[in-house]
């Protein structure tokens, strides 16, 4: 065990305010009295392993991310269970991403062990954040970024982990409301080689001007296709996607380096195979998408990732063309119910997924 030193908040938020943030909190507007925070240096490695107050951050303008965008992130949820207990889901998995995203954006590894400390220890620090209504949760965001003030291009010898944490209310007020998609043609999310595949903000940042368009067509978010062909589905701009057949079976795209590999994509495969689905990670194109939806032999569309946990997918928009919706299926509502109910305590965690935090 590393040990964290923690010097609490010297003014801390009343309980009274944090009642009435809880009462709506919506989704990383509020955050938490503490934040967690490990520094590295290419000399000293990690060290200075702290829970502190949160607040704003002293960086050098000349700080690499700030130029660079050398950083990677995390997201994950803490659920209060009717016990009182808080557990988040899979830990361990995010720990390997985010290291695998590190790898690739040329920062730091962290010891998984210390990265589920940080959690622990910000958690118990703030642990009366936490929201017990249905389906809310605590968002806790890890993330690490490069401070070294420097501004020729070489992996940064300064570097900075974090874990703030912002309550988070039920998405959509607990019922599944299909949303609309816009296909971009124009533009693509990232590209073989490239850094599709790594939880870092300069996907996000490429993708922000193709959700804008997709707004200006009244859909709530966009799908990205494969850069290469532009006729494969790839994924959301931060949900990966899944159909569901007439025949029992669950498609999703093929991880093929330039799709980011979801937490939650990989819960639902293992229960959709516990429930006698047949999975198939394969490409998808879009005309199969459309012959299927026709056809009447795709029932279901659905996309899924920790901040929505599972949101059915309806009017797919293809520049003229609209690809008719499927609504919330069957599938998509039984798959959700299952990993929100494991996720909260109601369901038996038959394949050890909980890790308790405090
Ligand atoms: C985080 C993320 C997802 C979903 O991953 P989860 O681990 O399920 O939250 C999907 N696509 C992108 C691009 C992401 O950044």
């Amino acid at each position: 065990m590393t040990d964290f030193t923690v010097e609490a908040h010297h003014n801390p938020t009343s309980a009274e305010r944090i009642a009435q943030i809880l009462q709506d909190p919506g989704f990383g507007t509020h955050f938490t009295d503490h934040t967690a925070v490990i520094d590295w240096t290419a000399e000293a490695g990690w060290h200075n392993h702290r829970v502190e107050a949160y607040g704003p951050i002293s960086m050098d303008p000349a700080a690499a991310v700030l130029h660079y965008a050398q950083e990677v992130f995390e997201g994950m949820k803490a659920y209060r269970h009717d016990d009182g207990s808080i557990y988040t889901f899979r830990p361990h998995a995010n720990a390997a991403r985010m290291n695998r995203s590190a790898q690739r954006m040329a920062l730091p590894q962290l010891d998984e062990q210390v990265f589920i400390q940080s959690l622990e220890q910000l958690v118990a620090a703030d642990k009366q954040w936490v929201p017990d209504g249905e389906g809310e949760a605590l968002y806790l965001r890890p993330f690490m970024f490069a401070t070294e003030a420097f501004l020729g291009v070489r992996p940064a010898k300064e570097i900075s982990y974090r874990v703030i944490a912002s309550p988070a209310g039920n998405y959509f007020g607990g019922e599944l409301k299909p949303v609309r998609i816009w296909v971009s043609r124009e533009f693509n999310r990232s590209a073989p080689g490239g850094t599709g595949a790594a939880k870092t903000g300069g996907n996000y940042a490429g993708s922000l001007l193709p959700q804008q368009q997709a707004a200006e067509q009244g859909c709530d978010q966009v799908l990205f296709l494969d850069p290469l062909h532009d006729n494969a589905i790839e994924e959301l701009g931060g949900m990966n996607v899944f159909l569901v057949t007439n025949d029992g079976r669950l498609l999703t795209p093929a991880l093929t380096g330039t799709i980011l590999e979801g937490i939650t994509r990989s819960s639902v495969i293992q229960l959709a195979q516990d429930r006698g689905l047949t999975v198939e990670e394969r490409r998808i194109t879009l005309q199969e998408w459309e012959r299927g939806v026709d056809e009447g032999t795709i029932t279901e569309v659905f996309a899924c990732g920790t901040a929505a946990v599972i949101t059915p997918i309806g009017e797919l928009v293809d520049g003229e063309k609209t690809i008719a919706s499927t609504g919330t299926g069957e599938v998509t509502q039984a798959i959700r119910d299952e990993l929100l109910g494991i996720q909260t305590g109601t369901v038996e965690d038959r394949h050890g997924w909980l890790h308790r935090l405090a």
